[in-house]
């Protein structure tokens, strides 16, 4: 730690009347800044290695507005240093982005599960997981880097599903009667009476009359 001198706080009366001041311990350990020249604890010092303190001379606040008046004076220098470091380091800041990136768009994900669902990732990796690892109805697996759609009807969260599901489920208006019909519908091979087998058929040649006429 810094050891200031008996006296080396006197203020200009004290020092002209001769007073001795012995520093009290919260002094003894206060720095002073070689710019500004006040005394500060050490905190307000950046590091620097050698020197006898451990600490660089000027205090934070001038050693911020020195570094501040130069970039102020050497902006477009200071600019294209930066620029001509970029390109010359450019797998390095490339691999830097992707990791910001990959980081930030994760936050951002934290960030929509816990306000919107009160989930937190590690939920929705169960989630997923408890579904085997996919679409909770076609089994699709997410693409990398990509999650699927969290299904809710309002503050319940039902599941995990790709977003062709999740759209399936809305056009069919959740509506089991619905889906089961289309499932019959399926299945028949689509409704057709008697009556409009025909005109199906007709329907059918016609078209294929067009095919056929257009070609
Ligand atoms: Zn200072
Ligand atoms: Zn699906």
């Amino acid at each position: 730690m810094y050891k200031k001198e008996e006296n080396e706080f006197r203020t200009s009366a004290q020092r002209s009347h001769g007073i001795t001041v012995t520093p009290c311990s919260y002094h003894r350990t206060m720095k002073r800044c070689t710019k500004c020249g006040l005394s500060k604890p050490p905190a307000e010092f950046y590091a620097v290695k050698g020197g006898r303190d451990g600490l660089r001379g000027d205090c934070k606040a001038c050693h911020a507005a020195r570094a501040k008046a130069w970039y102020a004076k050497n902006r477009v220098k200071a600019i294209a240093n930066v620029k001509r470091w970029q390109q010359e380091n450019a797998e390095h800041v490339r691999a830097y982005r992707r990791e910001h990136n990959a980081s930030r768009t994760r936050e951002i994900r934290a960030g929509h599960l816990r306000r919107t669902f009160g989930l937190s990732l590690d939920d929705y990796d169960a989630m997923l997981a408890a579904q085997g690892g996919g679409c909770a109805i076609c089994g699709e697996q997410p693409m990398a880097g990509q999650s699927l759609h969290i299904d809710h009807l309002g503050d319940v969260v039902r599941g995990i599903l790709c977003i062709r599901c999740n759209n399936a489920l809305g056009l069919l208006k959740e509506d089991t009667e619905l889906v089961g019909i289309a499932r019959d519908y399926i299945d028949c091979g689509g409704f057709v009476t008697p009556g409009v087998y025909e005109a199906r058929e007709l329907a059918v040649d016609r078209a294929r009359g067009l095919v056929k006429g257009s070609g």
